[in-house]
């Protein structure tokens, strides 16, 4: 299935060939014929689907064929979101696909002066993008005319029930012509949302498609070169650094994720392994622990972290690259949280370039590789720190900030550094480091 055998414009393929897709996603694929045919849809689909385009090429179609509605110019289509975030993301997807085409979207979110929506209102627009506290606002102040709306798309709808946003809904409602078309996506389907579809929705199509992960948009990636032997210590360098509080770390095997998880614990920071060889409730009990704050680390397998409900962190780090790049987006999509970006931090050994290169061309970018910062290498002797977390650790000196293979040293790697454990969290003051680039996320 391509983009042409949707039925869509030469203009809108054309802005979608600059985008650089080159086949429509699942729920493009359903949803875009159903759209430009005017039927409803209810679309059980997350961010990172591709479900913007599944909405907004087809509407931007369906408005540049019914141009003749005076000068009045009021909105015709209204998309309403529970963020501004996200509505201005919409908004930017309809400028960006609409680019070939003469259509006006405009977006209308609270906190901030309601008085330049409200003239930018006056000089219309095609298509309205609004949060619904705002819009009842604008309405009440007849600033927004919703007399002319021929589609109504809600957008995480589930997240609006949420938000209590429904009374608002129901209100702006009123407002719309009662012939249209409405459009209900949402991520997860409760009876609230049902029900909201039942009223709101005339024989629609519904549209299931498997939920992905974040979009990688949403996560900052990166990537440290560094020597095999040496991952660990840059790993609690990083962790340290940067107070990390919830980091998920993927491991290749089971063996290598128990023995991380033992030398995390050796330098003082908590940390439990979920693998095939943990029985489901020893891994439900670790995850339960970490997603509630008494383990900083999970270190977890593959297999063993993908039947698992883990999602929106901070941090992910990739300990070792996968073998599928497939499996490093599914890895990286545990991060991304609404409104906030995760990050997904590789650790590449001279030996995973190969693989480094393979995941960049399956997501069509390259991740950035930073400076390995300076860290100290700690030797802990684990067994005994496991008993105590507290006491010092037998450290041994030596921060090597180097590049994968070991081929270059970068600033201070003769230095002598205090090797004293910190507890997890605390801020090591283990001096400087040669380049400022772990930016830790404090939660
Ligand atoms: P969405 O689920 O609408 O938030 O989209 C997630 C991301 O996927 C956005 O960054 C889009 O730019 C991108 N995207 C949407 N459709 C496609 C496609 N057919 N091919 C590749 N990327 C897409």
């Amino acid at each position: 299935m391509s983009f042409s055998d949707l039925g869509l414009l030469p203009e809108l393929m054309r802005a979608v060939a600059d985008k650089g897709y080159d086949t429509p996603s699942p729920i493009q694929v359903q949803a875009i014929p159903a759209v430009l045919a005017g039927r409803d849809v209810l679309a059980g689909a997350q961010t990172g689907t591709g479900k913007t385009a599944g909405f907004v090429l087809p509407i931007l179609q369906r408005l540049a064929a019914d141009q003749g509605h005076g000068s009045s110019r009021a909105p015709r289509a209204l998309v309403l979101t529970p963020t501004r975030e996200l509505a201005a993301q919409v908004a930017q997807s309809a400028r960006d696909y609409g680019k070939y085409m003469q259509l006006r979207t405009y977006q209308v979110f609270g906190g901030v002066s309601i008085n330049p929506q409200i003239t930018a209102l006056r000089g219309g627009c095609d298509i309205l993008v609004a949060t619904p506290g705002r819009l009842l606002d604008l309405a009440q102040q007849r600033a927004a005319d919703l007399s002319k709306i021929q589609v109504l798309v809600l957008d995480e709808a589930d997240r609006m029930l949420d938000m209590g946003f429904i009374p608002d809904i129901r209100r702006i409602i009123k407002l719309l012509p009662q012939k249209r078309q409405n459009l209900l996506f949402s991520a997860t389907y409760s009876d609230d949302i049902r029900a909201l579809a039942e009223r709101l929705l005339h024989n629609p199509l519904s549209v299931q498609v498997a939920a992905r992960n974040a979009p990688i948009e949403l996560v900052e990636q990166r990537a440290y070169r560094v020597q095999k032997e040496q991952k660990r210590h840059l790993l609690v360098h990083l962790i340290q650094e940067g107070q990390w509080r919830q980091v998920l770390i993927f491991t290749r095997t089971k063996h290598g994720a128990n023995r991380l998880t033992q030398q995390l614990e050796g330098a003082g920071i908590q940390a439990a392994a979920i693998h095939g060889n943990k029985s489901q409730a020893a891994r439900v009990k670790a995850l339960d622990m970490f997603k509630r704050g008494q383990v900083t680390c999970l270190v977890a397998t593959e297999v063993a972290a993908r039947g698992l409900d883990i999602k929106e962190l901070p941090q992910v780090v990739n300990y070792e690259l996968p073998n599928v790049p497939e499996d490093y987006v599914h890895r990286i999509g545990r991060t991304g949280r609404a409104g906030a970006n995760g990050e997904a931090i590789s650790l590449v050994s001279s030996d995973e370039s190969g693989l480094l290169r393979d995941i960049e061309r399956v997501l069509r970018r390259s991740i950035p590789t930073l400076p390995t910062p300076v860290f100290k290498i700690v030797e802990s002797a684990a067994p005994l720190a496991r008993e105590n977390r507290q006491p010092q650790g037998q450290g041994r000196h030596a921060g090597h900030g180097q590049h994968g293979g070991g081929a270059r040293r970068e600033g201070g790697s003769s230095e002598r550094r205090d090797s004293r454990r910190a507890p997890t969290g605390a801020r090591s003051n283990t001096g400087t480091r040669s380049f400022g680039q772990t930016r830790g996320r404090g939660r």
